[in-house]
């Protein structure tokens, strides 16, 4: 594993405990407090914990490529930068990275899913 990488999972993990940790200290400062108070705590801050891992694993798959060299019209991909999806998964709504290709000669926009499909490791 490479250090940016090893760094950016320390990152994810750090804010997952910092999440865990909130949880605790709500709790602490906040005696007396029902089951009904204490376990809206613990879900908002799992979900926003699921949220987070869910993001992290997918943006660790990459950020796709098209699946075929050309269009189905016989036209090249061109690279036209990255763009920013809301996805539903069931672990919540995320928000994935994505290059984006648009056709040079029919100018079909193509949203890779991950890796192409079939490969190793891709999403579908
Ligand atoms: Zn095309």
């Amino acid at each position: 594993m490479r250090g940016g990488e090893e760094m950016e999972q320390g990152a994810v993990v750090n804010r997952i405990m910092e999440r865990a940790k909130a949880v605790l200290e709500w709790s602490q400062a906040h005696p007396g407090s029902t089951l009904r108070e204490l376990e809206e705590q613990v879900q908002k801050a799992v979900q926003a914990i699921r949220v987070e891992l869910m993001e992290a694993a997918v943006a660790q798959q990459g950020v796709g490529a098209p699946p075929e060299a050309s269009c189905s019209c016989g036209g090249a991909w061109v690279f036209k930068g990255y763009k920013t999806r809301q996805v539903t998964t069931t672990q919540g709504s995320i928000r994935i990275r994505r290059a984006y290709y648009v056709c040079d000669r029919c100018g079909a926009g193509f949203f890779p899913p991950g890796r192409p499909i079939g490969e190793p490791g891709g999403m579908e």
